[in-house]
């Protein structure tokens, strides 16, 4: 497995940190945050070290993702929760403190006081189109 030497995620993938284990396939590995935001807050990641998603392939995305929906099934029914945010944070400007992908599994009930600020903003006339086209060429350009 690619690793970077002093990453916490490579170190509980190579066995040198342990975890409570979830899943184990040959892309992925799912397991307990050990700071949970709520009981039965789950982590699910690539096994390959990658810093941020927009570094992975599409591909290997697909792979780790596709256990997302048994996963929060799982989470949401154990925590007797009404339902559940995945989360994946991209740089530490987006929250992320650990530098290897996750995604979070975080139960949520009513009343449980998480949440974060989303402060909506509006277009100026003319700026979505704007906005919009830049964001089809630099589609194009990433494909
Ligand atoms: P981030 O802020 O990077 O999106 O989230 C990192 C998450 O990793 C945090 O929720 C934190 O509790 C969890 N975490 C950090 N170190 C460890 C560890 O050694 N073991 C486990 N199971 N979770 C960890
Ligand atoms: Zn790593």
């Amino acid at each position: 497995m690619t690793g970077a030497l002093e990453c916490i995620f490579c170190k509980i993938v190579a066995g040198q940190i342990g975890c409570l284990k979830l899943l184990d396939d040959e892309q992925s590995l799912a397991f307990l945050d050990i700071g949970p935001l709520a009981e039965g807050h789950v982590l699910l990641i690539p096994k390959r070290h990658f810093e941020t998603l927009a570094e992975m392939s599409g591909e290997l995305v697909g792979r780790v993702c596709d256990h997302l929906p048994r996963l929060s099934a799982a989470v949401t029914r154990v925590a007797r929760a009404d339902g559940c945010n995945i989360l994946q944070n991209n740089g530490g400007v987006a929250g992320q403190v650990v530098p290897h992908v996750h995604f979070h599994i975080i139960p949520r009930r009513s009343g449980d006081g998480l949440g974060y600020r989303w402060p909506a903003g509006e277009y100026a006339p003319g700026r979505a189109d704007e906005i919009h086209g830049q964001l089809e060429q630099a589609l194009k350009d990433l494909a």
